[in-house]
């Protein structure tokens, strides 16, 4: 294990895009005049308005672009915190969602690396300037002049739309942007990979966690339940931390290697000293102290939750004391998404889900938010309906 080791370079980026070509059946697989094509969805009016079923546009696939028929989007709780305003103004109407799994329904011009029938995926960003050096680094995330998120975000290169994401049938997005999906893991439970799984791969590969570290979990929800399962396939010893005694047997299920009840001081206690990397994955304002104190030294906590209210303040005599690191980060770049989808199909990891309809996704919501789920929802988009001819959004 080697603390702060950098990423391995990104995987060679996609080739620029050749001229139409011929599928084997002799049809072209461009759409030569292509139409725009609106898609029905689900999103907020306003912060307190809930989801309501929406029509949103979509652009007429252009060179680059890659149109996704959407089957199934995950439901993280960054959506909760985007469409109920807790991160601040929004663009309303906004539809959510960037866990986003389809296959390609139409290719532009400019497009060979996928065709008609890919079982493809798309994450949290669908651009990025593509010229700073984060973007040709390949963490095109940390974009210095700011990636266009899937959703609520200005898409300067199409018409300043504002985007949104894949609570809805279809999706068109840059090929540049679009990944790779393994065919044999099941679509609905791979969703979730593209935000919880990504966000929780990333760090870890980061740190370079490998066999016999000791990977402390804290939080048992979407991102938590990833890291369990993407650290145990490293060859980590997985340790978890939970507020919620109803979930240490389930945690042991999915293959912690020990389980911790962050609220009871003794089993912290028996934690003192254990831990080379700790993924943090609370929703909500915590105290990070106790946990610095379950850390060797050297050793790193990543905050990956993003609460809307303000974090007690951290002690530097916590951090100073073991030389301790404590450190953000922000889920992967599109080459290290690519690499985690193939780890996952090598690994057979997937997403523990519950897959719900469009009538259903405010009580998924609600329920989110109080913590009761297994691990992560996700909408079959089959149930959306069909768009009217006039767009909301
Ligand atoms: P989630 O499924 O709701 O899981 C969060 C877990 O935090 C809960 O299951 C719960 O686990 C724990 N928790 C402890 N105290 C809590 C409290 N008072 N309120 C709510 N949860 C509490 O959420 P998620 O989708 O994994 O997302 C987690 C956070 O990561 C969110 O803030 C999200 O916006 C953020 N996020 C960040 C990135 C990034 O790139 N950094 C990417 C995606 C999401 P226990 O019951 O086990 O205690
Ligand atoms: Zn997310
Ligand atoms: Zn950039």
């Amino acid at each position: 294990m080697t603390p702060g080791r950098p990423v391995p370079p990104p995987l060679a980026k996609p080739l620029p895009g050749n001229p139409t070509r011929l599928d084997p059946h002799g049809s072209t697989q461009h759409a030569p005049s292509a139409t725009a094509r609106p898609a029905a969805a689900y999103g907020a009016t306003a912060s307190d308005s809930g989801l309501v079923p929406l029509t949103v546009a979509r652009r007429a696939p252009k060179d680059d672009d890659v149109e996704i028929a959407i089957e199934f989007c995950g439901l993280c709780h960054s959506d909760v915190h985007a469409t109920r305003g807790e991160w601040g103004t929004q663009n309303y109407p906004l539809v959510p969602g960037h866990e986003i799994v389809g296959r390609v329904s139409r290719v532009g011009a400019g497009v060979d690396d996928f065709a008609p029938g890919d079982l493809v995926g798309v994450g949290c960003m669908v651009d990025s300037c593509r010229e700073c050096d984060s973007c040709l680094d390949g963490l095109e995330q940390y974009c210095e002049n700011g990636m266009t998120g899937t959703y609520g975000a200005v898409d300067s290169r199409n018409g300043d739309a504002v985007t949104q994401g894949g609570y809805a049938t279809s999706v068109v997005v840059d090929r540049r942007y679009v990944l790779r999906v393994p065919e044999n893991l099941d679509p609905a439970a791979v969703a979730p990979l593209l935000c919880a799984g990504i966000t929780t791969y990333s760090p870890l590969r980061h740190f370079g966690v490998e066999a016999g570290d000791v990977v402390g979990v804290v939080g048992l929800g979407g991102l938590g339940h990833m890291a369990v399962k993407l650290a145990k396939a490293m060859g980590a010893d997985v340790k978890v931390f939970t507020t919620s005694d109803s979930k240490v047997a389930a945690a042991r299920e999915l293959g912690a290697d020990g389980v911790i009840l962050s609220r009871d001081e003794t089993s912290m206690a028996a934690a003192d000293r254990s831990i080379d990397v700790i993924i943090d994955t609370v929703a909500a304002p915590h105290d990070l102290n106790p946990y610095f104190r379950t850390l060797r030294r050297d050793g790193a906590l990543f905050q990956l939750g993003l609460p809307s209210g303000a974090m007690p303040p951290v002690n530097p005599g916590a951090l100073i004391r073991r030389r301790i690191a404590y450190a953000g980060s922000l889920i992967g770049g599109i080459a290290e998404t690519q690499e985690m989808l193939d780890f996952c199909a090598e690994h057979g990891v997937v997403s523990d889900i519950e897959v719900v309809g469009a009538g259903q996704l405010n009580e998924a919501y609600d329920r989110m938010v109080a913590g009761d789920v297994k691990y992560r929802f996700v909408l079959d988009t089959s149930t959306l309906g069909t768009p009217s001819e006039k767009a909301d959004a």
